[in-house]
């Protein structure tokens, strides 16, 4: 393996990753150590050895810091007179001293790291909104909860959405579902609620509210989107959404309670669209 020893500030830089590059100045050391000689046609030829891995170090002793990196290529810089070393993965790192600082930035980069992850299970990538598998989670959590009585299931299905997509192309249907998306999570704070992407064009909020108001507040919902405009090739795409409601106090299955929500929502089809159905007693 190679070795090579570069300043304080080198050092760093290289294992903060903000540099890849050490240059060295071509001396009879680096030509000893890279070149090998051979002669072809009675001609002298000089090639860059093949080096795997570099250690490299600042400083002196035993104790001293060192890092052992791959070494991806091993260049001649004629312009320069120098020797380029393109480093890759660091492999080893020993003797390093993180300082407080830069401990701080570790760990915030590494909640970041876990917040995005967290993001990434849990949220519909096109609307930002949570999935079905965090509503699945969030169900089981809701119903144990103490203001379970409360809690009510409001499915969205956007109306006539096909049309949107045939008429107008796919990404201006994308457009009306990430516009019907933040309409939603605007008004989650009214309805006490999460914001789930159930299907295709269909949301699920899960709300926390008592009947009446939730109504209102649905019908509130409703107004807004229905009011909202989606601007393609000098048009206005407006759309409107089917809301079906159902209450868990009237269930003791999940299942049950979901479905009977997705049921009013073809009910309020059935009446014209653009309405709000609510699932009143247990259905069968
Ligand atoms: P209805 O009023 O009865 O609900 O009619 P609809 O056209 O909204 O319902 P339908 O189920 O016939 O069509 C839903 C369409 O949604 C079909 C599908 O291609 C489209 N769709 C599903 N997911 C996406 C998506 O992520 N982006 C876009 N642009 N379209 C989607
Ligand atoms: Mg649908
Ligand atoms: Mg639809």
């Amino acid at each position: 393996m190679l070795t090579i020893s570069i300043t304080k500030e080198l050092f760093d830089d290289i294992l903060a990753t903000k540099r890849k590059i050490i240059e060295k100045e071509v001396s009879s050391y680096w030509k000893k150590e890279l070149l090998e000689i051979s002669i072809v046609d009675d001609k002298i030829h000089y090639d860059i050895k093949k080096v795997n891995k570099i250690s490299i170090s600042n400083g002196l002793g035993e104790d001293k810091p060192n890092i052992v990196a791959v070494c991806e290529k091993i260049d001649y810089n004629l312009k320069k007179n120098i020797f380029e070393f393109h480093l890759g993965r660091i492999v080893e790192q020993r003797n390093i001293v993180i300082e407080d600082d830069h401990k701080d930035i570790l760990i915030q980069e590494l909640l970041k790291e876990k917040e995005m992850l967290k993001d990434s299970i849990n949220k519909d990538h096109l609307t930002q909104v949570f999935n079905r598998r965090k509503m699945d989670e969030d169900l089981t959590a809701f119903i144990r909860q103490n203001n379970a009585q409360f809690l009510a299931a409001a499915f969205i299905d956007a109306d006539r959405f096909k049309g949107i997509n045939d008429n107008f192309g796919h990404d201006t249907g994308d457009r009306v579902l990430k516009m019907i998306a933040n309409k939603l999570l605007t008004h989650a704070n009214r309805l006490n609620a999460e914001v789930y992407r159930y299907g295709g064009e269909e949301f699920l909020m899960l709300c926390f509210l008592p009947q009446e108001q939730l109504i209102q507040s649905l019908e509130y919902l409703q107004n807004d989107i229905r009011s909202e405009y989606i601007i393609h090739a000098q048009k206005q795409i407006s759309v409107t959404v089917s809301i079906g409601v159902s209450f868990w106090k009237n269930y003791s299955s999940i299942e049950r309670f979901i479905k009977d929500a997705d049921r009013c929502v073809y009910k309020a089809k059935e009446k014209g669209r653009d309405a709000i159905e609510v699932a009143y007693e247990k259905l069968s």
